[in-house]
């Protein structure tokens, strides 16, 4: 079935994908006045932008593969980032202890003192060496006696690609979700693409002057399956896994473990009561969307963490795990760890010179906003109607909070315990890492508890399942439990299920979208 009364309007930006750097794109084309259309034929970060190891990030490891134009863009981002939402992005504390078998002091201080260097820094203070004492503070082996410290900034991947899609409809965009592009054809200079519905089947076309490939993983079959024309780059897939378990320390301290393969391995507090550890790199060949961490990759993890911390984990322990691809440029790399995580826009044009294809390859979370700058500098002779970039000022939707100075979040979460003295403080917190300034659209018009609800397990109650479906996008458990939110950690098998059937009565009795 197909709805003709959309082929009416010409789009000016039709995006497929839904991850980071389709969001971005969107709410950089949308706040420049370009007429936005976004498909995502999953969940809105439903691959690669909520498996990630949630780091805004230079790199420092980059910086050992010489790639300074990666590192010093990163940590410029970073800054931004911080400023744009520091509501989902706040700095890390990391040490690294000293491995001397593995990379000489001399080294480390070189590749951090760059660190600190390539780029202004603001909030984040400068990195330094420290001896690691044996005390009840110190969770690693004794046999670590000294190591480094230094900052970077962790980051809800998954609310980070929300954030920016609200921002793209609060501009104007429209945002499909669970919306597959199945094929696109230039025609008259236009491109005229074809969307289905992933859940009914149904189809409907549109008209887009440009159209946009930011489909990850999927970026060359993209351009060959449903473009049927040749990639311009091939794409190596490289997987990553994590897995979580309950808190292995205390403090606020991330690590960074160096590996006897030249490889590190993050070790981050994760959701106040728990321990995120990763990545690994391996070569991937299957369908992106089943990626699944595998053995290997779990005792490889495993042995990392043993080898560093007194204590030890073991499968058992593990309470969650998650993978993903890196839509990795090929560049001849030998070993995947190596590939340059580097992005590549390539701009592709019809025979007549019209009806621009610009296909997003590579790239890290940490980069997507200059990515969509970039990409939109790179359009603008097809639309020169388009507006100046503001991105790297105006602040993400629930990202408008007072100030950028260190402590500007905590003073503003102690104006909203004041605003909501009925909130319990943890709830409080929680809302307000995820919602930032948009905390009072959650909360509604409720005055004590009792308007939130009922629970449906750990602290999520009614109010907000009901924010979630009818403003973010929502539509099922996982959404929810996992991107939109973490509390599938907390959730039992049997509060999901009541969770599900109260959705599903929810969406069946319509609601807003
Ligand atoms: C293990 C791992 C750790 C990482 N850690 C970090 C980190 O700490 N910091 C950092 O900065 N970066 C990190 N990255 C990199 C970062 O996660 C990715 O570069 C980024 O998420 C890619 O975003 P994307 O939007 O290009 O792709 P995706 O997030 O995969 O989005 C592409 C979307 O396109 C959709 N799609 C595909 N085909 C179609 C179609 N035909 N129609 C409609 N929709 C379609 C897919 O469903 C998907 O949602 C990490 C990556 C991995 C794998």
């Amino acid at each position: 079935m197909v709805d003709d009364e959309a082929m009416s309007d010409v789009i000016d930006l039709l995006i497929v994908g839904g991850g980071i750097n389709g969001a971005g794109i969107a709410a950089d084309a949308s706040g420049r006045g370009l007429s936005v259309l976004l498909c995502e034929q999953g969940d809105l970060a439903g691959a690669t932008s909520s498996a990630s190891s949630k780091l805004i990030h230079g790199g420092l490891r980059y910086l050992e593969h010489w790639h300074f134009r990666l590192v010093h863009e990163a940590l410029v981002e970073r800054e931004i980032l911080l400023r744009k939402a520091p509501h989902l992005i706040q700095p890390q504390r990391f040490i690294l202890p000293h491995r001397p078998h593995l990379r000489p002091r001399w080294l480390i201080r070189i590749g951090l003192f760059l660190y600190d260097h390539l780029a202004k820094r603001g909030q984040l203070p400068a990195s330094k060496g420290l001896p690691l004492l044996a005390n009840e503070n110190n969770p690693l082996k004794n046999k670590l006696k000294y190591g480094f410290q230094y900052f970077d900034c962790k980051v809800d991947d998954a609310r980070l690609v929300v954030a920016n899609a609200l921002q793209a409809q609060q501009q104007g965009a429209r945002i499909l979700t669970r919306t597959a592009c199945q094929s696109a054809i230039r025609q008259d200079g236009l491109w005229h693409v074809e969307l289905e519905d992933s859940d009914t089947g149904q189809c409907q076309k549109h008209r887009a002057k440009v159209l946009i490939n930011a489909t990850g993983p999927w970026a060359q079959s993209f351009i060959e399956k449903q473009l049927q024309q040749q990639s311009p780059q091939n794409i190596r897939l490289v997987k990553g896994s994590h897995f979580i378990v309950k808190g292995l320390y205390s403090g606020d301290q991330a690590y960074l473990l160096q590996n006897d393969d030249d490889r590190i391995v993050f070790v981050i507090p994760f959701c106040d009561d728990f321990t995120l550890v990763g990545t690994t790199d391996t070569e991937y060949s299957g369908d992106p969307a089943a990626v699944k961490m595998d053995k290997e990759e779990e005792s490889y993890l495993l042995q990392a963490v043993n080898e560093c911390f007194a204590q030890q984990v073991n499968s058992n322990d593990i309470l969650w795990r998650y993978a993903g691809v890196r839509p990795l440029c090929d560049d001849d790399s030998a070993r995947a760890s190596d590939i340059s995580r580097d992005y590549i826009l390539e701009l592709g044009l019809g025979d007549d010179g019209s009806a621009p294809l610009l296909s997003v390859f590579g790239g890290k979370i940490t980069t997507y906003r200059k990515l969509a700058e970039t990409a939109l500098e790179q359009l603008k002779p097809f639309l020169p109607q388009m507006g100046p970039n503001s991105t790297a000022q105006a602040p993400l939707v629930g990202g408008d909070i007072a100030g950028d100075s260190e402590g500007a979040y905590d003073q503003w979460l102690h104006t909203q315990a004041h605003h909501y003295p009925w909130l319990p403080r943890t709830l409080l917190t929680r809302l307000g890492r995820a919602y930032g300034s948009q905390l009072g659209e959650v909360l509604a018009d409720a005055t004590a508890m009792s308007d939130m609800g009922p629970c449906f397990g750990a602290d999520l109650y009614r109010r907000e399942v009901e924010y979630l479906l009818a403003k973010e996008w929502a539509r099922s458990s996982e959404d929810i439990l996992w991107r939109r939110s973490k509390l599938g950690l907390y959730f039992k098998q049997a509060e999901v299920e009541q969770l599900e059937v109260f959705i599903r009565k929810l969406t069946q009795g319509g609601l807003d979208s």
